[in-house]
């Protein structure tokens, strides 16, 4: 074994995985909050720790992992959005989460082992908060139950900051009910239009931060291996999960790492609404640009560090995507080796914090051997497949059938064409310009014809000469409305 190593935002330390139980290693990732499409930066964890669930099911076994990713169900944002457009609100969370998952699952992110919504989970929140007032950790005040944050000595631990400057540098909520600025919500009171579940504090709901200490102390225990999320989780959603489970489970230490990914920005800037650059995952997707290569363009930047989405860098991974799909449509039989040969260098990159980026710089190494159609070609490109798929989470097989150049019998039936394409209005076009490329390399015009061979590739059509005339293809991106401006 080679062991895994993760940088612990907790000790600040990179440090070896020692799982409690290696029978059974567990994740707690906190989820969504459903009440929109995910937007590019909500896949960011997503995939980063689709790939870590994916190294620890090949080190321990994929029966030995156990994953949990919640989905915030209960949030004054869905309340709100619901108010908004007079729709149910559970109308509105099922259909995000339906959403969210064919999203993710475009990008080649795994479900995890379980995905419990907070609402499924409300006794065992009222519980936890009951164990917490009765312990001396939390208070009642107007209906609301709060936290105290004074009766817990390690707060401010994972965020290393002191609760002084907490106050003085984040925007804490004032109100009456407090006994300390600091204290947090675990419960407040809901009025007849708000959701609302009966408690010994009268009707009310949850606050944020206990729904994801309830639900990992159910479905992992009072002590398991790593806790993630975005680093805009860090502080105070994660300082106050630690507070509550330590308080209300003292027996257990709560997660052992915790492990934060930055954040995604767009053309080197904050992605935000007012910017004008804010996208979903599922407007990327429309546009053409298939889940692989977003997910390959993740991959190109350690988790650690802020990542800059670009549409340079899709064009990349397209076509770097693209050459190595191609090589193994040429060499099927490589993917067909019955057991995955897992490239122990990948792995090894994989295992030091998660180094995708090196993971990836491995794999165009595998593929550059692999062009030999040799034995030792054959076993590397086997072993870029098996890598990419098991992996990274990339199958190059999807990624041929949405990247390869399509044959006129596709085009023909992507815009339903019930007639053969040289009857088609672009097969027409598109004759009359190889015509002319013909007429025109005959007089040796070859600016012309370069001309005429540079726009139809723009416009997604690949000319190819073959003996006895010229053959041609389509891209995926194939546009049919810049053939009007070549003529
Ligand atoms: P939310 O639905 O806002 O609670 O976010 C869901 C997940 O997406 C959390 O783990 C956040 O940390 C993460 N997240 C939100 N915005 C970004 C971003 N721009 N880059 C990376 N992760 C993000
Ligand atoms: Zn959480």
């Amino acid at each position: 074994m080679v062991g895994i190593r993760l940088r612990n935002s907790m000790t600040r330390k990179v440090e070896r995985l020692e799982p409690i139980d290696p029978q059974n290693v567990r994740m707690y990732v906190c989820g969504p909050t459903v009440y929109e499409r995910a937007h590019l930066g909500n896949a960011r964890p997503a995939v980063v720790f689709d790939v870590l669930f994916r190294l620890l099911r090949h080190e321990y076994g994929a029966d030995h992992v156990t994953y949990v990713r919640n989905f915030t169900d209960v949030d004054d944002k869905i309340n709100a959005r619901a108010a908004e457009t007079g729709r149910p609100i559970s109308e509105i969370t099922d259909e995000t989460i339906a959403w969210y998952l064919e999203d993710m699952g475009a990008l080649g992110v795994l479900e995890p082992t379980h995905m419990p919504r907070a609402t499924a989970y409300i006794g065992a929140m009222i519980a936890m908060i009951e164990d917490l007032v009765a312990g001396g950790h939390a208070y009642e005040a107007e209906g609301h139950v709060l936290f105290s944050v004074s009766s817990y000595r390690n707060y401010g631990r994972l965020s290393g900051r002191s609760v002084e400057d907490m106050i003085a540098g984040a925007r804490v909520e004032v109100a009456p009910w407090k006994r300390d600025p600091m204290d947090f919500v675990l419960w407040k009171p809901s009025d007849d239009s708000l959701p609302g579940w009966d408690s010994p504090w009268g009707r009310g709901r949850p606050g944020w931060h206990i729904e994801c200490s309830a639900m990992a102390h159910e479905l992992l225990g009072a002590s398991f291996d790593i806790h993630g999320g975005g680093n805009d989780l860090l502080f105070p959603h994660h300082e106050n999960e630690i507070a509550q489970s330590a308080c209300a489970h003292p027996e257990g230490h709560f997660a052992k790492i915790w492990m934060h990914n930055e954040m995604l920005q767009v053309e080197g800037r904050k992605m935000s609404k007012s910017l004008g650059n804010f996208f979903t995952v599922r407007e990327l997707l429309e546009q053409g640009i298939p889940g692989e290569v977003i997910r390959f363009v993740f991959l190109s930047t350690h988790y650690s560090k802020p990542m800059d989405w670009t549409a340079k860098k899709a064009e990349e991974a397209k076509a770097t995507l693209r050459r190595w799909a191609q090589l193994l449509s040429e060499r099927p039989a490589a993917r067909t080796a019955s057991e995955p040969e897992l490239d122990p260098i990948v792995v090894r990159a994989l295992s030091d914090d998660l180094n995708a980026h090196l993971a990836l710089a491995r794999c165009n190494e595998l593929y550059i051997q692999a062009k030999e159609a040799t034995n030792e070609g054959n076993r590397a490109l086997g072993s870029l497949y098996w890598c990419m798929k098991e992996l990274l989470g990339i199958d190059l097989d999807d990624v041929w059938e949405a990247l390869r150049p399509r044959t006129v019998d596709d085009m023909i039936r992507k815009f339903e064409l019930g007639v053969a394409y040289n009857k088609s209005v672009f097969g027409q076009t598109i004759e009359a310009l190889i015509a002319r490329r013909i007429l025109a390399k005959r007089d040796r015009d070859y600016a012309e014809s370069d001309r005429i061979r540079d726009a139809l590739a723009d416009a997604g059509v690949l000319l190819r000469d073959v003996p006895g005339g010229t053959d041609f293809e389509f891209t995926p991106d194939f546009d049919p409305a810049k053939l009007e401006n070549i003529l």
